[in-house]
Parts: C-alpha cells; structure tokens; sequence
C-alpha cells in the first residue's frame, strides 16, 4: 500500500501566477487529508479530483496568513456541497479555535443567506476544532498521524506531521528551522516534505523586511541536512523562498545533492510524488 503525496500549492506569502499558497493533499488507506489551506486551494483540490466534502481531516501547521487564507473557502466549499450535515474536522496548534471563530464570524452574512435561501439548510458550517500541542492526532482505518512541536520563531506554536500507512511514512515539515522535533519525525521517512530558502538569493535583496525571513526558515542546505541525518528516502521541496525564477530548479536540486544522498523533488503545483 502506498501513500500518495500532491503539493497542491507550492507559493509563499508573495502572490505568484504559478504557484498557489502552501497546501499539501496526503491520500493514504482511502483517507484524505489537507495540510494548510493557501491561496487558490480550491481550484488545485479540484484540479486533484478532490472536493472539500472528500476531506477526512485539515491539519494546520501553523497560523500564518499565507497558509490559512483559503480555509474559510474549504468551510464554505464542504458546507454548500455536501447534502447533509458533514462536519469539518481541523487540527492545529493553539489559536485554531479562535482562528475558526473569526471565519465563522466573517461568513455569518453568507451563512444567513443561504439558510433563507434554501430550504432543506437548516444550520451553517459545523467545525470540530481540535488544538493540539504534539502526540498521536489521528489513529483510524490503519493510518496514524503524529504531531511534534516545530521550530519557527518567533512564530508560536507550531507543529510537523508525520503520516503513517502500513510501513510507509511521510513527513509534513512546515515552514521552520531544524529542531529536535522535526528530526524524530524525520526519522526513516519515505517521504519528508520542508519549505526552504536560499539564503544567498534572499541576502541579494536589500530589503530588511525580506532578510527578516532568514532566521525561522529552513536553508536548503538545512533541509538537506535534516533528511540525511533522518535517513530520508526523497525530499520534497516545497515554498520556496524567493520563488525560483524559470529555468533555476536544477540548482536547488543540486545544492541539497551535496550533502542529501537521496532523491530531491523540487515541487510545482499539483507535482505528485508517492511513498
Ligand atoms: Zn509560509
Ligand atoms: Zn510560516
């Protein structure tokens, strides 16, 4: 058995005409399973023959805006498309729940609307928000989900996920730098998917605002070290920071090659990859 792997959106806070916000679709045991909900998730969803009332679960890695900013658009999606009530279930670290209320709050004319409009709709959205800090978040139908705090201050809290299916594993890393956490859940990965940044490429951009997401970011070369020193089979390259301009891909590949011994993917929208 096998567990399938889709970057759906591969972009960063800047807004990009190739690559959507940050979302990966993991499909293992007949379940499916978003992480992170970016800019233009819907279109790429569909584009993977995948409509939010498929979703088993959404799990945020983390509350920045860039990897939030469509969830309101997977809790509308789910609600107008499913027949009956079909709540949506969202982990993520503490904050989520609040993050949840305020889209709630921000649909609430919507939501009236449509319960006046049609008649067998009776109540809005239904959420089951969990927060969660690490730990097993998910055990069922033979696939196993293990959550672990992240690195990625001043950012707090945030956590990487670890996706278990019959002796595959793949790995959700986020947006942060190495840590402890994230090499244990590294550790023999099939598959560890890492946003990263080439540190020379954003130093040639004197922009202090910009030179600020230096120091919570992995490093390619950081990334590459993580996924040696965790034994991983290919890392995934996804959230690239700056975005890498046409005909650059290789370059990444080869800088992670140096000190990775194993496959490197750099990833663009809707790339799929299997463990
Ligand atoms: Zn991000
Ligand atoms: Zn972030």
């Amino acid at each position: 058995m096998t567990i399938d792997v889709t970057l759906l959106g591969t972009g960063s806070p800047l807004p990009s005409p190739d690559r959507a916000g940050p979302s990966t679709l993991v499909q293992a045991g007949g379940q499916t399973f978003l992480f992170d909900a970016g800019r233009g998730l819907g279109m790429r969803l569909t584009a993977a023959g995948v409509v939010a009332p498929m979703l088993t679960t959404v799990f945020l890695t983390h509350l920045h805006s860039d990897h939030i900013t469509d969830l309101n658009d997977v809790v509308t999606s789910r609600w107008v498309m499913s027949p009956a009530p079909n709540p949506l279930p969202i982990v993520g670290p503490v904050g989520t729940a609040a993050v949840v209320d305020a889209i709630m709050a921000m649909l609430a004319p919507d939501i009236s609307y449509r319960i006046a409009h049609h008649e067998d709709m009776t109540q809005g959205p239904q959420n089951t928000v969990t927060e969660v800090a690490g730990g097993v978040v998910h055990d069922a139908g033979g696939v196993r989900i293990v959550a672990a705090a992240t690195d990625h201050r001043p950012v707090e809290p945030t956590l990487g996920f670890r996706i278990e299916h019959e002796g595959k594993v793949v790995v959700i890393g986020g947006d942060g730098v190495p840590c402890a956490g994230l090499d244990e859940l590294c550790a023999g990965a099939d598959v560890y998917v890492q946003t990263v940044l080439r540190e020379e490429l954003v130093r040639a951009v004197p922009m202090q605002r910009f030179l600020d997401t230096i120091d919570y970011h992995s490093t390619i070369e950081q990334a590459a070290d993580t996924a040696q020193r965790a034994g991983v089979k290919t890392l995934v390259i996804t959230h690239p920071v700056p975005a890498p301009a046409p005909g650059t891909a290789h370059e990444w590949i080869e800088i992670a090659a140096k000190t990775f011994t194993g496959e490197v993917v750099m990833a663009n929208d809707l790339t799929k990859v299997t463990a």
